[in-house]
């Protein structure tokens, strides 16, 4: 692969980025990983045209269920894709869950959702994680009072999530929580839409993580 080349998974050599089309990876999971925010809600995601919800790639057609390996593969790059982390960050992840006495898979599904660029998306200050990310990078995130631009910080029980005074800050959440001011939230988390504030008032559980995923293939795979 040339420098600066993506690989076949979309991640840029040099940058550690993921680029490239953002909707290939949906159709290379088989589901919609909601990456690009209110346009995943509409009939242009290319997963509800019948044509275009198949794996990138010629004779797609062509590819059964693949090898034990290839689902186990499919399973870890599903959840990477949908938190947008890398490989050497997932791997962390994972060393974490298993040094937990909880179900390795379970815990590593709990960590990934803690992170503090999924809590402000869930939260509907923005519409994508990405976008979360992007807000978290520049400063609009305050946790507990202090801002924090780590995108991976791992929120706790308790900390209350608000944004940078600003007018500019509050106009962007502002016209996010427009979108659908009465989108439902998660019961770990809680949300004050006027005061652009959210808590989180437990830790999440399995059932809180919408992505349709095995996680004991992850743990299989991961453990080899
Ligand atoms: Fe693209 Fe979103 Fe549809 Fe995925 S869910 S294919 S990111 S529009």
């Amino acid at each position: 692969m040339a420098v600066g080349q993506e690989n076949e998974e979309g991640y840029n050599r040099d940058m550690g980025k993921l680029l490239g089309p953002v909707c290939r990876q949906c159709r290379r999971e088989g589901i919609k990983l909601m990456l690009k925010g209110n346009r995943c809600e509409t009939a242009k995601c290319p997963m509800e045209k019948q044509n275009r919800n198949k794996p990138p790639g010629m004779h797609s057609w062509r590819r059964g269920r693949g090898s034990d390996y290839g689902v186990r593969l499919r399973e870890k790059q599903k959840v990477k894709r949908y938190y947008g982390v890398l490989e050497k960050q997932f791997r962390i992840y994972f060393s974490e869950a298993e040094r937990q006495k909880a179900n390795t898979g379970q815990a590593l599904l709990a960590l990934l959702e803690r992170r503090l660029d999924n809590v402000v998306y869930k939260m509907n200050m923005t519409n994508s994680r990405k976008d979360a990310r992007q807000m978290i990078a520049h400063g609009h995130i305050k946790v507990n009072g202090h801002k924090v631009d780590i995108v991976s910080y791992l929120v706790k029980q308790g900390d209350k999530i608000t944004v940078r005074d600003s007018e500019k800050t509050k106009k962007m959440i502002q016209a996010n929580i427009e979108v659908d001011p009465n989108a439902p939230v998660q019961p770990w988390l809680q949300v004050n839409n006027a005061a652009m504030e959210g808590t989180v008032v437990s830790m999440p559980t399995r059932d809180d993580v919408q992505i349709p995923v095995e996680e004991q293939l992850i743990v299989e795979f991961c453990s080899r």
